[in-house]
């Protein structure tokens, strides 16, 4: 999505003529709905948490606007996508410049460059108490995922806790594995390489790893990304104790490079924080930081126990989320 290639505040003004075009809000119960005007299926999550809207938009139309408004209408957000895209990327508190709590979604049909009726949808600030006390839940289908998430999921519980926030995964069938926060969507490829992977992102949903300005960018991905591979190998090997048809039988994951990799490699390029980083000049660098991370994490997670009998990722994830917002 690129929302930011032109000028929408200037565009805005003069599709808006007039301030009796401006957007009034509409209670819930009046707020008319024909077919020219987008629907709105659900809501993700509340803020502060980032908010993920599903739209049902009129067919044949151009574009959609869409945004957020305070009680006085002044647009704090305010961006466009193609009504082929249904979910909408996901928006925060952070990115919203308010101290106000009582909030609007809104969003317009563009046709022909016209700004239709638009739709409303009230999303007041509600500080979710209660963090990572949430089931799971996956858009599975597939009998063999349904089998696999059956297993895993005690182990993900165990090792790193309930999911985050509420609300369901969704799940697309794609050529690579990758979950994306702004979607609450899990792409999956048809071999489910990563799949145990993708689930341990999915637990935090939308608060992955960020970085100060709370937002998720390449320094925080290597922090994430550790995580996720070094949990998501300790599962595989817990997994692999008992019968299942994803892993090879008798394989051992938590250190699949040997145990002392991290000791082993010198490379001055495996200093850098960016995990997508070329220095060195290879791109399967990346790879190797996966690895060494990961070993990383299976150490701290493996001592962690040693200790104090209790789970280095689900204790850590106890603390994170309340800790930083
Ligand atoms: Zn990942």
């Amino acid at each position: 999505m690129n929302p930011n290639n032109f000028d929408f505040d200037t565009l805005l003004s003069k599709l808006l003529k007039n301030k009796a075009d401006s957007p009034t809000p509409s209670p819930k119960s009046k707020q008319k709905k024909s077919k020219d005007t987008i629907q709105i299926l659900q809501v993700f999550n509340n803020l502060p948490y980032a908010c993920i809207v599903k739209i049902l938009p009129p067919p044949n139309i151009d574009r959609v606007y869409y945004g957020v408004v305070d009680s006085k209408d002044k647009r704090l957000i305010f961006k466009s996508e193609y009504p082929t895209k249904t979910i909408l990327s996901a928006f925060s508190i952070h990115q919203l410049d308010t101290t106000e709590k009582n909030l609007r979604f809104v969003c317009w049909p563009v046709k022909k460059d016209k700004m239709g009726t638009p739709t409303y949808y009230p999303i007041a600030l509600d500080h979710i108490k209660q963090l990572g006390v949430y089931d799971l839940q996956v858009g599975f289908e597939k009998k063999a995922d349904l089998k696999l998430f059956a297993q895993v999921k005690p182990l993900i519980e165990k090792h790193y806790g309930k999911a985050a926030l509420p609300g369901p995964i969704n799940v697309r069938e794609d050529r690579y594995d990758i979950y994306y926060p702004h979607s609450n969507t899990m792409h999956l490829s048809a071999d489910r390489r990563n799949i145990i992977h993708e689930l341990i992102h999915t637990c935090r949903k939308q608060l992955l790893f960020a970085n100060k300005k709370c937002k998720y960018n390449e320094e925080a991905e290597m922090i994430e990304e550790f995580f996720a591979e070094g949990v998501c190998n300790i599962i595989k090997d817990e997994l692999n104790l008992s019968p299942n048809a994803y892993l090879q039988k008798g394989a051992v994951y938590g250190s699949t490079q040997g145990y002392n990799y991290d000791f082993r490699i010198i490379d001055g390029c495996l200093a850098t924080q960016n995990l997508q980083s070329t220095t060195g000049g290879i791109l399967t660098l990346e790879t190797s930081r996966y690895y060494l991370a990961s070993e990383a994490y299976h150490k701290i997670a493996v001592e962690y126990f040693i200790r104090t009998g209790k789970y280095f990722g689900k204790e850590f994830n106890d603390i994170y989320p309340t800790g930083r917002l």
